[in-house]
């Protein structure tokens, strides 16, 4: 059997918090996977495309038998705190995207980020 590179084994959906931003997980069997890899190895298990409207997912972190919906969420939050707020700045993403999913009453998705939150900071956010 040849061994097949998939370029097509990405997934693609509008972003839940902001159905004007795009949203893209590209698993690890796809083509370009090694070299976008080093991206999210770099800015944790996604990153933003600012210009695009776009966010990339890791889709070896989403394919985790951990990783729900709420987790995807944060992810999505986060990428939305860079993008609303125009900063690189970690911590005020994190704030930022907690905030974001309590107002869009994203309430379950809101506690597992303030635990994280908790757990990088120090800080309760509420
Ligand atoms: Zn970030």
């Amino acid at each position: 059997m040849t061994k097949a590179m998939n370029v097509l084994d990405t997934l693609a959906f509008a972003c839940m918090l902001d159905t004007s931003i795009n949203v893209i997980v590209v698993y690890p069997t796809h083509l370009l996977y090694e070299s976008i890899k080093q991206l999210f190895d770099n800015k944790g298990s996604a990153f933003l495309m600012p210009d695009k409207r776009l966010i990339v997912i890791d889709g070896d972190v989403v394919q985790q038998p951990w990783f729900t919906k709420n987790h995807l969420l944060i992810i999505e939050a986060h990428e939305l705190g860079h993008l609303y707020t125009k900063t690189d700045d970690e911590r005020t993403a994190d704030i930022f995207g907690y905030k974001l999913l309590r107002k869009k009453n994203k309430l379950n998705a809101a506690k597992i980020y303030a635990r994280l939150i908790y757990d990088r900071y120090k800080i309760t956010i509420n």
